[in-house]
């Protein structure tokens, strides 16, 4: 099988199973292990930030930064197609009491002027708007790599408005590697950041909250109220560690991205958004197919892909996969939708 489902689904390799095993660990509740604190520092220092916290999770992650960013019964600003909207399980509203106002926003960042047109100021029958929620790349929209002065754009008009900004940074290094900057140009305007780790990089388990030292420090607390607390987790942040060192890597699957996208397009009743990362979307409604019946002839040919929505179909592109398994998962497409 050629597994296009998810960038989640890369195994560790043998450095990193190395890493696993030869992993200085200790009780990280008690801030005892030092891979975890060596974890936590790098990450803080790549991304500029004064600290960070390793979550099991990325949607983990996300939530403890609501949740600590935010009071309950007010309202959350993000993008319709969010993932913290779509795909978290109304967990905003479950975990923390909060709200979503919903935006439509083109390329998935809203706009000063939408933010400022949307902040709202609590009164007697106002919520108040607590939180903006941004994502980069921006996953329902086809990995749009947001540009750093796009975030700094709605980011400041929010903090403006005294309401903080948390990025979901889930493809946070793959946005920096389109962009050609250092992710943390991408973070400098926003007061808190999640990226994963266990996704294009790599590693088998985790996601980095980061932020201010208070911040994180309330986030810690958070994530052992939300059961994160983790003991000797060095187990799993040595192999993190190491998909630190797989940034690099990105690149790559962005090019096999280029190249898928160009080959599906040419399938027959397949139209295809040109990637900007590693995620390709193809909306499948002129092959006359339902996407589950797209899908299920592609998995017949041995391609894995993921249904996402009434007429698309998405492609996710990984280091587990090479240049030769995009074309031959073209040369098995080839002439199947005609
Ligand atoms: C995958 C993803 C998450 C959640 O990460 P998990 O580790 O799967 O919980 C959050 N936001 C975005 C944009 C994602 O793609």
């Amino acid at each position: 099988m050629i597994d296009l489902r998810s960038d989640t689904v890369t195994t560790p390799d043998e450095t990193m199973r190395e890493a696993a095993a030869t992993a200085d660990v200790g009780d990280d509740v008690y801030g005892e292990d030092p891979t975890v604190n060596e974890l936590e520092a790098r990450v803080a220092e790549r991304l500029g930030t004064e600290a960070a916290l390793y979550c099991p999770t990325g949607t983990m992650a996300n939530q403890i930064g609501a949740r600590v960013h935010t009071e309950r019964g007010q309202e959350v600003l993000a993008d319709r197609q969010s993932h913290v909207v779509k795909y978290e399980l109304g967990g905003l509203a479950q975990h923390s009491g909060l709200q979503v106002r919903m935006l439509e926003a083109d390329r998935g960042v809203p706009t000063a002027q939408q933010v400022a047109e949307s902040v709202v100021t609590e009164d007697l029958h106002r919520a108040g708007t607590g939180l903006l929620c941004l994502e980069n790349t921006h996953n329902a929209r086809g990995g749009l790599a947001i540009e750093p002065d796009k975030i700094a754009a709605a980011a400041e008009t929010a903090q403006d408005r005294d309401v903080p900004v948390h990025l979901d940074g889930a493809r946070l290094f793959n946005a920096a590697t389109a962009l050609d900057v250092p992710a943390s140009n991408i973070v400098a305007p926003v007061d808190s950041v999640m990226c994963s780790l266990s996704k294009g990089l790599g590693a088998p388990v985790g996601s980095m909250l980061a932020g201010t030292e208070a911040f994180i420090a309330d986030a810690r607390r958070t994530r052992k109220l939300f059961g994160g607390g983790m003991r000797q987790a060095g187990i799993i942040a040595g192999p993190a560690l190491e998909a630190l060192e797989n940034v690099a890597d990105l690149e790559r699957d962005h090019e096999h991205a280029q190249l898928l996208a160009h080959g599906l397009d040419a399938l027959a009743g397949f139209d295809v958004q040109n990637p900007e990362t590693n995620i390709v979307l193809a909306d499948v409604s002129e092959t006359g197919l339902e996407p589950d019946a797209v899908l299920e002839r592609c998995q017949d040919e041995g391609v894995l892909a993921t249904p996402f929505g009434p007429t698309t179909i998405r492609f996710c592109t990984h280091r587990d996969i090479s240049r030769a398994d995009i074309e031959q998962a073209l040369e098995r497409l080839s002439g199947r939708f005609d």
